[in-house]
Parts: C-alpha cells; sequence; structure tokens
C-alpha cells in the first residue's frame, strides 16, 4: 500500500507527453506534487486521460536531472559546474568570439516541441535577433514537417483542419499511418466510441494495429501495405473515386481550382493507378483498395486522421498532399465530422512550428523573404532579420562536418538519439566548438556538448502549449523550479548575456509580442485564456472565438489546390542481403526516446523494444518468440529481443524506439522527404539472424 498525502491545493495545467493536449489538476501539498487529476473541464480530454498523463512524472524528481550548469573546454574534459551567471557569459562569449573568427552564420539553435510556445517563440527570436541569422531548427523535422509544407501547398496553412470534437460527427473514417490506441490514447478513445456507434473504418497500415480488430470495434478494411507506399495506395483509391465519377463536383467546382482538379482527375485516371496495377506495388488487394475507396466516397462525412507513418518517408510531403487530394475531392473540408487531421505526435510540436522554428519561416506560417512581414517583427524586436532561409538541422551537421558550423544551442532535443543516421550526427557535434545542451538530463547529446544548462518541466514554468487540434492550452507552474529558472527565463538570460537587451519579466508579456506580430494569434492573451480556459487558433478581429474548424467558407490560401501525386519508390530497398523491411512505432506506456518515461518507475513496465516478426520469417530464421536477435541494416547492427506475431506481414518486421539500448537510429538510412528533409524512419531494408551473444 502506497500512502499518499493529502493535498493542500491544486493548479489546472497540461499534459506535457503527447498531441493530445490533456488537461489536469496537479494537486499539490507545499511543492509536493501528490497526483495528476484529469480535469473534467479540459476541452481535449473532458475529464479522461491515459496512464503517461496520469501517472508518469516521476521523472521531474528524478535523482538523474542535473541542477546546476557545467561547463568544460574540450569533450574529453570533466565538467565542473559553476553559477549560471558563468555559465551563460561563457556560452555568450564563445558564441560571439565564433561569430568574429568564423562569420555571423557559424552558429544556430533548435527548438522543442516539449517546451512552451513563450519559450520556442524566445529561442528563434534570439537566432534571428540575437545570432543575426535564420539558422534555426526544430525536432519537427524529424516528424511533422511534411504536414506543414503539405497542408500549407494545398489548403494555406500548416496545421490540422478540425477539433476533435468533429468525431463525433464522423460517419467513415481513414486512420494511415497512426495508431491512436498507443500514441494518442484519449483522442483513440473518442474515435473507438464513435465506431462503436456505427462509424466505419479504414485502416492503412502494414501493421495489425489495435483498431482493426479490437472489442466492439471491427474496420470495415484494413489495408496492410508495403512500408514506403502510402502514396500508391491513396492515389490508386483517387482513382477509383474519379473514374467511377464518385468525385464531390460541385464542392470542387465552388471551393477548389476546377484547371488543377482536371489536370489530377486525368492524372489519377491513368491506368497504372487502377486498384490491380496497385496491388502489384503494394501487396494490397485490388478489391479491398476499390471497396475502401467506394466506402469513403459514398459513406457520408470523411474524416482521414494520419501520423508519422505519413510523414516520415521520402514521399512524407506528397503523402501529406495525397491525402489532401482526396479529402478536396471527395468534398470532405469545412465542416464538423470531415477534415485531414494530422495526429501530432509531441505536446506542442503544433506550436514550435506556429511559433517560427523552422529556418525559411516567421511566426505564422511567413517566409522570412517576405519584406512586409519582416518589417512587422524588426520594428518590435528593433533589429534586422536576414531575408535568406537558414540552415537545417541536418544542414547545419553538415556544414559542421565541413567545418563552417561552429556552435549551437540546443533546447530541450536529444539530436544524437533522435535524429537519422546516428554517426553522422556524432560527427557534426563532435566538430563544432561550442555545443550547448539546455536539458533536464545528461542526453546522448550531451556527450558532445561543452556547456549544460539545466532544464526546467512543465510543472515549473508558465507558458503555453498548442495541441493537434490547434487548441491553446495554459501550462501553469505548480513548483518552484529545481534548477532556479523555468527555460524562458534561461534563454532571456542569454540573450542579454549576448547584448539584447530584453526585458519580459513574465510569459504573457511573450505571448503579448506573439499576438502584436503573428496575425492567427493576435486575439490571445493570458486573461482571455484564464477566462475561456483554452482557445483554438486563428483566434484574432475575425475570429474572436477561435476556429474549431478551418476552411470553413473558402481555403486560406484561396481556392483548394491539387497536386499530382506520382508515386517514386524510395532508394532504400530490399535485396539478399537485406530482405525485410523494418518500420517502427510507440507503445502506450512508453514515449519517443523514454527520457521522462524510462525514470517514472510505475510506468515503466515495458523494460525493452521487441522486434515483432511474422511466423512464416521467425521459422525461416530458426527465431522463437523470446530469442534475442540481431538487426542489420546498410546502417549499422543491433540487438534486441523477438516477439513472432502475425501483426506484421510476412517481409516487415516492427520495432519501438523507447530505450536507448535498442539504438534504432543506429540501423536507419539517412533517406528523407524529398521537400524538407525529414528523415525515412519507417523504411529500413534490414536483416534478421538469432544473435549469437544470447
Ligand atoms: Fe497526456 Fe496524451 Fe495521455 Fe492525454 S493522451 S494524458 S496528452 S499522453
Amino acid at each position: 500500500v502506497i500512502e499518499i498525502g493529502q493535498p493542500e491545493h491544486s493548479v489546472v495545467t497540461t499534459c506535457a507527453y503527447c498531441g493530445v493536449g490533456c488537461s489536469f489538476k496537479a494537486e499539490m501539498r507545499g511543492e509536493e506534487l501528490v497526483r495528476m487529476v484529469p480535469y473534467k473541464d479540459g476541452k481535449a480530454n473532458r475529464g479522461h486521460s491515459c496512464v503517461k498523463g496520469r501517472f508518469a512524472y516521476g521523472y521531474a524528481s528524478h535523482s538523474d536531472r542535473i541542477l546546476k550548469p557545467m561547463i568544460r573546454e574540450k569533450i574529453t574534459d570533466p565538467w565542473q559546474e559553476v553559477s549560471w551567471e558563468e555559465a551563460l557569459t561563457y556560452t555568450a562569449q564563445k558564441f560571439r568570439q565564433l561569430q568574429a573568427d568564423h562569420g555571423r552564420a557559424s552558429i544556430g539553435g533548435i527548438t522543442s516541441s516539449r517546451c512552451t510556445n513563450e519559450e520556442t517563440y524566445l529561442v528563434q527570436k534570439l537566432i534571428r535577433s540575437g545570432f543575426g541569422n535564420n539558422n534555426v531548427d526544430t525536432c519537427a523535422r524529424v516528424c511533422h514537417s511534411p504536414t506543414g509544407y503539405g497542408l500549407k501547398t494545398t489548403f494555406g496553412t500548416s496545421a490540422g483542419t478540425q477539433d476533435f470534437d468533429s468525431v463525433e460527427h464522423t460517419d467513415v473514417v481513414i486512420v494511415i499511418g497512426a495508431n491512436p490506441t498507443d500514441g494518442h490514447p484519449v483522442f483513440g478513445s473518442r474515435l473507438k466510441k464513435r465506431l462503436r456507434q456505427g462509424a466505419k473504418l479504414i485502416v492503412i497500415d502494414p501493421r495489425r494495429i489495435d483498431l482493426v480488430k479490437t472489442p466492439h470495434v471491427e474496420a470495415a478494411y484494413h489495408l496492410p501495405l508495403m512500408p514506403g507506399t502510402n502514396v500508391a495506395v491513396l492515389t490508386a483509391i483517387a482513382h477509383v473515386i474519379v473514374t467511377e465519377g464518385l468525385a464531390d463536383e460541385a464542392f470542387i467546382r465552388e471551393r477548389c481550382d476546377w484547371d488543377e482538379f482536371a489536370d489530377w482527375a486525368e492524372f489519377v485516371a491513368d491506368p497504372k493507378h487502377s486498384p490491380e496495377a496497385t496491388a502489384l506495388l503494394t501487396n494490397v488487394p485490388a478489391d479491398d483498395l476499390r471497396a475502401a475507396a467506394r466506402l469513403f466516397a459514398t459513406g457520408g462525412n470523411g474524416a482521414i486522421y494520419y501520423g508519422l507513418g505519413v510523414t516520415e518517408h521520402s514521399q512524407g510531403s506528397t503523402t501529406v498532399m495525397a491525402i489532401a487530394n482526396l479529402a478536396m475531392a471527395t468534398g470532405n473540408i469545412g465542416r464538423k465530422g470531415v477534415g485531414v487531421n494530422p495526429l501530432r505526435g509531441q505536446n506542442n510540436v503544433q506550436g514550435a512550428c506556429d511559433m517560427g522554428s523552422f529556418p525559411h519561416e516567421l511566426p505564422g506560417y511567413r517566409h522570412v523573404s517576405d519584406a512586409d512581414t519582416r518589417a512587422i517583427f524588426e520594428g518590435i524586436w528593433g533589429t534586422k532579420i536576414d531575408d535568406e532561409p537558414g540552415l537545417r538541422i541536418p544542414n547545419m551537421l553538415d556544414a559542421a562536418v565541413e567545418g563552417t558550423f561552429k556552435g549551437i544551442y540546443i533546447q530541450g532535443e536529444d539530436i544524437l538519439q533522435s535524429d537519422p543516421d546516428t554517426k553522422h550526427v556524432a560527427a557534426g557535434l563532435a566538430a563544432m566548438e561550442c555545443v550547448v545542451v539546455h536539458d533536464l538530463f545528461l542526453n546522448e547529446t550531451a556527450n558532445y556538448a561543452h556547456v549544460f544548462l539545466p532544464g526546467s518541466t512543465f510543472l515549473e514554468k508558465d507558458g503555453t502549449f498548442t495541441n493537434a487540434e490547434r487548441r491553446i492550452n495554459r501550462v501553469r507552474k505548480v513548483m518552484t523550479p529545481k534548477n532556479g529558472y523555468a527555460d524562458w527565463e534561461v534563454t532571456l538570460n542569454l540573450a542579454n548575456a549576448m547584448g539584447c537587451g530584453w526585458t519580459y519579466s513574465h510569459p504573457s508579456e511573450i505571448m503579448d509580442e506573439i499576438a502584436a506580430t503573428t496575425p492567427s494569434f493576435s486575439g490571445v492573451n493570458y486573461a482571455m485564456l484564464e477566462e475561456r480556459g483554452s482557445i483554438q487558433w486563428p483566434c484574432n478581429e475575425a475570429k474572436p472565438d477561435g476556429s474549431p474548424i478551418m476552411h470553413v467558407d473558402g481555403f486560406v490560401r484561396g481556392k483548394g489546390k491539387f497536386i499530382r501525386t506520382e508515386y517514386v519508390a524510395t532508394d532504400e530497398r530490399t535485396g539478399p542481403r537485406f530482405p525485410l523491411l523494418l518500420t517502427t512505432g510507440r507503445i502506450l506506456s512508453q514515449y519517443n526516446v523514454g527520457a521522462q518515461t524510462r525514470r517514472t518507475a510505475n510506468v515503466a513496465w515495458h523494460a525493452e523494444d521487441l522486434l515483432e516478426i511474422h511466423p512464416h520469417d521467425a521459422e525461416n530464421r530458426g527465431i522463437r518468440d523470446g530469442d534475442f536477435v540481431k538487426l542489420a541494416s546498410r546502417s549499422g547492427e543491433t540487438t534486441l529481443r523477438a516477439t513472432v506475431t502475425d501483426r506484421v506481414a510476412p517481409g516487415v518486421i516492427y520495432t519501438t524506439f523507447h530505450h536507448p539500448e535498442t539504438q534504432a537510429n543506429v540501423i536507419t538510412t539517412d533517406y528523407s522527404d524529398w521537400a524538407t528533409n525529414c528523415p525515412e524512419y519507417k523504411v529500413t531494408a534490414v536483416q534478421v539472424s538469432l544473435s549469437n551473444g544470447q
């Protein structure tokens, strides 16, 4: 029996795990967090939660947390604890010296989707106005950057179109490349409820995810495509819709560019996109492709939900645009129950993107080359902004190896674990002269750091997160930062050590600046958030009550844009040496690379990543359930335990990436999305064999 003390007071705040953005009451006794209680008035969760939000907060007080700043001249030197002032002065001098020696663009930074909007805004501001370049990127680079590109191109803005409530009005749902039960559990429950009420489900996924068949829920169609063939499947569905006259011509004539539609329709109608031709590429039976297409086009309100199984491909942006094409062709945009809904992974990946964390975009998704936009920020910041896009994360690492990029500020991101091609990331970091890691723990990236700045948890700061439905939720400080400063204060102090002269005394003032510079946020302030609880952007003069559903009367870009989406096979090919395709995902109780969940004893139920392999492939290799196996690709190899299951098809294997021992990114390739460089994590040609070592 665990004795839990009685709370003395409670504070409403927002979960810092996934993009659902559940609200909780943090029940406190003094500075001690007694428990997290799902908040019934939370608009994203209505009193529901999953195991992570409810129980996985032990990391906040874990002994692994680093609470004092540290510096070292060389990465082989031991760390030395120093004062905050010394650490920030040292960092500022190093960065300025690097710029003096190697040029203004020789340094940059990475923002975090785990941090608040206000913190992310400050990091990009520091880089643009303090460093004087656009070398800012974010971890969305490795997850939803194709969503940004694809939805901006087709609809005009880089965000999902619906609120979560919308699912209650849907009649037919496509879930593609997402596993809401594990990845977005509270939304997953709402989706299941709607399916139990009779809505029809089409799952497009190489793996038989829980939703395919679970008590009282059974998908009408599961299209178990080979990894890497999303575009072919979606184009075949479009082929059936167009050639069988199922497109919503009235919607298209009113809301989209008809000539572009006609061009697209001619493209998808080509017999090479027929279900029969596509079946040969994808392993999905032609009859199922045809039947699923008919169901989506004729089944009533149709909604599409997707995740990283769409974006983390060499055709990630193309796939997002294929999804947008399908929604427009069937008239499923602009009302309840329909739409295109990216299920964002991290708590604030939407917000990090909104806040201008990309090297080509200022807050509000406005290109840095736009002089009018720059003038708005320059007027308020009092500094000039470069009109040239800066470097993306992979380009920063390339430039470091080449010797032109020398220093980086990384807030809340473990790029050595989370980015592709671990060896290349390590080489890039090792080549830099000043790597500053601002984080809770001495993560893997910190092995290459010269300065470590202790980070703060979501419990120790005020701010806002924006969830997958564009809902801006308040994050409230429930305890004093154990390291002395919230992350926004650290960035503020670093900026001032570099001579920026910033004067914010509370994150609400940063939000006021965001509102003053960013039209989609111009109606947002903390007083309004207190009154309403939360609001969905755009929130401005035209939409003072926010926007639960977007593109209601017209697309943000004017007319919806159809794009030809030609399927191009990935360069990652199977062959005699590497005959299987590896794809990856998450489990409910763990989160990404596990930095938080692995440090919370009560949810660390899965102590290792498992490799799912089909019985046929296992038998051919003499592998039995529970055996340790060697997993090898062209990039590297690792060892993990096998579980033999028909959840995966023959030829496809699957694992999670929560444990550093697995080193999943030693295996993955350096192929990436053609438009955004989002890594192709979901397709790797591999071989599996019994491990001799176990
Ligand atoms: Fe947190 Fe997501 Fe779970 Fe909600 S569903 S409690 S936001 S991890």
